[in-house]
Protein backbone atom coordinates (compact mmCIF):
# COMPACT_ATOMS: atom_id res chain seq x y z
CA UNK A 1 0.00 0.00 0.00
CA UNK A 2 0.91 3.39 -0.55
CA UNK A 3 1.54 6.11 2.34
CA UNK A 4 -1.22 8.28 2.39
CA UNK A 5 -2.58 10.42 5.27
CA UNK A 6 -5.94 10.36 6.32
CA UNK A 7 -7.91 13.63 6.35
CA UNK A 8 -11.73 12.70 6.09
CA UNK A 9 -14.49 14.58 4.74
CA UNK A 10 -18.01 14.86 5.47
CA UNK A 11 -18.53 14.72 1.86
CA UNK A 12 -19.11 11.14 0.56
CA UNK A 13 -21.81 8.24 -0.28
CA UNK A 14 -21.37 5.77 2.28
CA UNK A 15 -20.66 2.29 -0.54
CA UNK A 16 -20.48 2.14 -4.20
CA UNK A 17 -24.35 1.71 -4.93
CA UNK A 18 -23.27 -2.03 -6.23
CA UNK A 19 -20.77 -0.30 -8.78
CA UNK A 20 -17.85 -1.73 -9.33
CA UNK A 21 -14.88 0.28 -9.37
CA UNK A 22 -13.29 -0.01 -13.12
CA UNK A 23 -11.41 3.46 -13.11
CA UNK A 24 -9.49 6.59 -11.51
CA UNK A 25 -10.21 9.61 -12.21
CA UNK A 26 -7.31 12.12 -12.64
CA UNK A 27 -7.67 16.00 -11.55
CA UNK A 28 -6.05 19.09 -10.72
CA UNK A 29 -6.63 21.51 -7.57
CA UNK A 30 -6.39 24.52 -9.02
CA UNK A 31 -4.29 25.53 -6.12
CA UNK A 32 -2.92 24.02 -2.89
CA UNK A 33 -2.99 20.60 -0.89
CA UNK A 34 -3.94 22.58 2.34
CA UNK A 35 -6.79 24.23 0.29
CA UNK A 36 -8.25 21.59 -0.70
CA UNK A 37 -8.01 19.76 2.74
CA UNK A 38 -9.90 22.54 4.01
CA UNK A 39 -13.16 22.54 0.80
CA UNK A 40 -13.44 19.51 0.84
CA UNK A 41 -13.84 19.18 5.06
CA UNK A 42 -16.88 21.98 4.57
CA UNK A 43 -19.76 20.21 4.58
CA UNK A 44 -21.15 23.45 2.28
CA UNK A 45 -19.15 22.41 -0.66
CA UNK A 46 -20.60 19.28 -1.31
CA UNK A 47 -17.34 18.37 -3.01
CA UNK A 48 -14.56 15.58 -2.52
CA UNK A 49 -12.09 13.49 -3.64
CA UNK A 50 -10.57 9.99 -2.84
CA UNK A 51 -7.06 11.35 -2.69
CA UNK A 52 -5.28 14.19 -3.15
CA UNK A 53 -1.45 14.80 -3.41
CA UNK A 54 0.40 18.08 -2.75
CA UNK A 55 3.85 19.48 -4.11
CA UNK A 56 6.19 17.53 -2.05
CA UNK A 57 4.13 14.11 -3.45
CA UNK A 58 2.82 13.41 0.40
CA UNK A 59 -0.42 12.12 -0.08
CA UNK A 60 -3.87 12.88 1.63
CA UNK A 61 -7.05 10.49 1.80
CA UNK A 62 -10.54 11.98 2.19
CA UNK A 63 -12.60 9.10 1.13
CA UNK A 64 -12.32 5.03 1.46
CA UNK A 65 -12.18 3.40 -1.64
CA UNK A 66 -14.93 1.39 -0.96
CA UNK A 67 -17.33 4.62 -0.42
CA UNK A 68 -18.25 6.86 -3.31
CA UNK A 69 -16.86 10.32 -3.51
CA UNK A 70 -18.11 13.04 -5.22
CA UNK A 71 -15.74 14.47 -7.68
CA UNK A 72 -16.62 14.03 -10.92
CA UNK A 73 -20.16 15.75 -11.51
CA UNK A 74 -21.57 12.48 -12.77
CA UNK A 75 -23.02 9.83 -10.27
CA UNK A 76 -22.00 6.79 -12.28
CA UNK A 77 -18.46 7.95 -12.88
CA UNK A 78 -18.17 8.69 -9.05
CA UNK A 79 -20.05 5.61 -8.41
CA UNK A 80 -17.44 3.53 -10.53
CA UNK A 81 -14.24 5.53 -9.95
CA UNK A 82 -11.63 6.19 -7.19
CA UNK A 83 -11.11 9.99 -8.21
CA UNK A 84 -7.47 11.63 -7.69
CA UNK A 85 -6.41 15.52 -7.14
CA UNK A 86 -3.10 16.87 -7.98
CA UNK A 87 -1.78 20.25 -6.40
CA UNK A 88 -0.97 22.80 -9.13
CA UNK A 89 -3.65 23.87 -12.30
CA UNK A 90 -2.80 28.13 -11.39
CA UNK A 91 0.01 30.27 -12.75
CA UNK A 92 1.44 30.46 -9.03
CA UNK A 93 0.60 26.40 -8.28
CA UNK A 94 3.01 24.04 -10.11
CA UNK A 95 1.93 20.44 -10.36
CA UNK A 96 5.40 19.09 -9.78
CA UNK A 97 7.44 15.93 -10.56
CA UNK A 98 7.41 14.76 -7.15
CA UNK A 99 3.49 15.18 -7.02
CA UNK A 100 3.12 13.20 -10.38
CA UNK A 101 5.55 10.52 -9.12
CA UNK A 102 3.72 9.82 -6.56
CA UNK A 103 0.15 9.56 -8.20
CA UNK A 104 2.43 6.96 -10.70
CA UNK A 105 3.01 5.16 -7.36
CA UNK A 106 -0.54 5.15 -6.31
CA UNK A 107 -2.20 4.98 -9.56
CA UNK A 108 -0.40 1.38 -9.44
CA UNK A 109 -1.45 0.68 -6.17
CA UNK A 110 -4.80 0.95 -7.34
CA UNK A 111 -4.48 -1.26 -10.79
CA UNK A 112 -2.47 -3.91 -8.66
CA UNK A 113 -5.31 -4.03 -6.40
CA UNK A 114 -7.94 -4.41 -8.62
CA UNK A 115 -6.03 -6.81 -10.88
CA UNK A 116 -5.80 -4.19 -13.74
CA UNK A 117 -2.50 -4.85 -15.59
CA UNK A 118 -2.31 -1.46 -16.86
CA UNK A 119 -3.74 1.37 -17.36
CA UNK A 120 -5.19 3.52 -20.19
CA UNK A 121 -6.66 6.25 -21.47
CA UNK A 122 -9.24 6.17 -24.21
CA UNK A 123 -12.06 8.72 -23.23
CA UNK A 124 -14.64 6.76 -21.14
CA UNK A 125 -13.83 3.26 -22.23
CA UNK A 126 -10.25 3.15 -20.55
CA UNK A 127 -9.79 2.81 -16.11
CA UNK A 128 -7.99 6.38 -17.04
CA UNK A 129 -10.74 9.20 -17.06
CA UNK A 130 -9.89 12.86 -17.25
CA UNK A 131 -11.91 15.47 -15.25
CA UNK A 132 -13.23 17.55 -18.01
CA UNK A 133 -14.08 14.40 -20.56
CA UNK A 134 -16.83 13.41 -18.17
CA UNK A 135 -20.36 14.02 -19.60
CA UNK A 136 -21.91 17.17 -17.75
CA UNK A 137 -18.91 18.86 -16.15
CA UNK A 138 -18.11 22.08 -16.33
CA UNK A 139 -14.61 22.12 -15.27
CA UNK A 140 -12.82 22.07 -18.84
CA UNK A 141 -9.36 22.47 -18.23
CA UNK A 142 -9.15 19.26 -15.75
CA UNK A 143 -6.89 18.25 -15.17
CA UNK A 144 -4.33 19.07 -17.86
CA UNK A 145 -5.77 22.13 -19.70
CA UNK A 146 -5.27 24.16 -17.10
CA UNK A 147 -2.15 26.44 -16.52
CA UNK A 148 0.58 24.18 -14.70
CA UNK A 149 -1.46 21.52 -15.32
CA UNK A 150 -1.35 17.64 -14.64
CA UNK A 151 1.14 15.73 -17.37
CA UNK A 152 -1.22 12.85 -17.31
CA UNK A 153 0.45 10.89 -19.72
CA UNK A 154 3.86 10.79 -17.57
CA UNK A 155 1.64 10.05 -14.34
CA UNK A 156 0.09 6.51 -16.97
CA UNK A 157 3.45 5.84 -18.46
CA UNK A 158 5.14 5.92 -14.88
CA UNK A 159 2.24 3.63 -13.39
CA UNK A 160 2.93 1.15 -15.85
CA UNK A 161 6.46 1.10 -15.78
CA UNK A 162 6.16 0.38 -12.26
CA UNK A 163 3.34 -2.41 -13.09
CA UNK A 164 4.97 -4.01 -15.40
CA UNK A 165 8.16 -4.21 -12.88
CA UNK A 166 10.69 -2.67 -15.31
CA UNK A 167 13.00 -0.30 -12.61
CA UNK A 168 11.41 3.12 -13.10
CA UNK A 169 13.20 5.24 -15.46
CA UNK A 170 15.68 7.01 -13.48
CA UNK A 171 14.96 10.15 -12.75
CA UNK A 172 16.33 13.93 -11.11
CA UNK A 173 14.46 13.68 -7.76
CA UNK A 174 15.10 10.11 -7.51
CA UNK A 175 19.09 10.65 -8.21
CA UNK A 176 19.36 13.74 -5.77
CA UNK A 177 17.39 11.79 -2.96
CA UNK A 178 19.48 8.97 -3.33
CA UNK A 179 22.57 11.50 -3.38
CA UNK A 180 21.35 13.59 -0.25
CA UNK A 181 21.40 9.89 1.41
CA UNK A 182 24.37 8.97 0.43
CA UNK A 183 25.64 12.67 1.86
CA UNK A 184 26.42 15.32 -0.76
CA UNK A 185 24.74 18.51 -0.18
CA UNK A 186 26.06 20.70 -3.38
CA UNK A 187 25.51 19.64 -7.17
CA UNK A 188 27.49 21.71 -9.90
CA UNK A 189 25.79 21.81 -12.94
CA UNK A 190 25.15 23.29 -16.26
CA UNK A 191 21.60 24.62 -17.73
CA UNK A 192 21.99 26.59 -20.76
CA UNK A 193 24.63 28.16 -21.28
CA UNK A 194 25.07 28.59 -17.78
CA UNK A 195 26.91 27.12 -14.61
CA UNK A 196 25.16 26.80 -11.44
CA UNK A 197 25.41 25.04 -7.74
CA UNK A 198 22.85 24.10 -6.36
CA UNK A 199 22.38 23.50 -1.91
CA UNK A 200 20.07 20.14 -2.71
CA UNK A 201 19.52 20.16 1.01
CA UNK A 202 18.11 23.65 1.26
CA UNK A 203 16.46 23.45 -2.61
CA UNK A 204 18.56 26.55 -3.91
CA UNK A 205 21.16 27.53 -6.24
CA UNK A 206 24.10 30.20 -7.08
CA UNK A 207 24.90 31.55 -10.64
CA UNK A 208 28.54 31.33 -10.74
CA UNK A 209 29.87 33.69 -13.48
CA UNK A 210 33.35 32.30 -13.85
CA UNK A 211 35.22 29.27 -14.15
CA UNK A 212 37.52 30.45 -11.17
CA UNK A 213 34.44 31.57 -9.05
CA UNK A 214 33.31 27.65 -9.69
CA UNK A 215 36.32 26.28 -8.41
CA UNK A 216 36.68 28.55 -5.83
CA UNK A 217 32.93 28.15 -4.17
CA UNK A 218 33.82 24.27 -4.78
CA UNK A 219 37.27 25.12 -2.50
CA UNK A 220 35.10 26.95 0.17
CA UNK A 221 32.32 24.98 0.67
CA UNK A 222 34.51 21.50 1.06
CA UNK A 223 36.63 23.20 3.33
CA UNK A 224 33.71 23.74 5.58
CA UNK A 225 33.26 19.65 5.34
CA UNK A 226 30.27 20.23 2.55
CA UNK A 227 30.53 17.04 -0.33
CA UNK A 228 30.36 18.74 -3.57
CA UNK A 229 29.19 16.77 -6.73
CA UNK A 230 29.48 17.70 -10.47
CA UNK A 231 26.33 16.76 -12.13
CA UNK A 232 28.07 13.91 -14.43
CA UNK A 233 29.53 12.45 -11.21
CA UNK A 234 26.15 12.47 -10.04
CA UNK A 235 24.61 10.15 -13.03
CA UNK A 236 27.44 8.24 -12.99
CA UNK A 237 29.94 9.44 -15.73
CA UNK A 238 33.25 10.69 -15.11
CA UNK A 239 33.75 14.22 -16.68
CA UNK A 240 35.38 17.36 -16.66
CA UNK A 241 32.20 19.54 -17.07
CA UNK A 242 29.27 19.24 -15.17
CA UNK A 243 26.53 18.12 -17.62
CA UNK A 244 23.05 19.69 -18.50
CA UNK A 245 20.28 19.92 -16.62
CA UNK A 246 16.62 20.38 -17.59
CA UNK A 247 14.58 23.54 -15.75
CA UNK A 248 11.87 21.34 -15.13
CA UNK A 249 14.44 18.16 -13.36
CA UNK A 250 15.01 20.73 -10.77
CA UNK A 251 12.18 21.97 -10.34
CA UNK A 252 10.93 18.22 -9.34
CA UNK A 253 12.84 18.76 -6.54
CA UNK A 254 11.98 22.48 -5.48
CA UNK A 255 14.83 24.13 -7.22
CA UNK A 256 13.95 26.53 -9.27
CA UNK A 257 16.62 27.82 -12.44
CA UNK A 258 15.20 31.04 -13.82
ZN1 LIG B 1 -11.56 17.84 -11.65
Amino acid sequence: MVNATWIGTPNYEPGRRGQRVDHITLHIMAGFLAGTDATFQDPNRKTSATYGIGANGQIHQYVRETDTPWSDGDWLANATGISIEHEGGLPQARCTRACMDASAELCADIARRHGWKKLWHDGLNGNIYLHREIPGTDHTTCPDLAPNGLDWQYVVNKANELLSGKPAANNTANTIKKEIDMGTTHIIFNCGQKVYIANIIAGTFQHMKTMNEVKTRKYVLEKSGQKVKAWKEVVGKKANDYGQVKPDDLLAFGIEVK
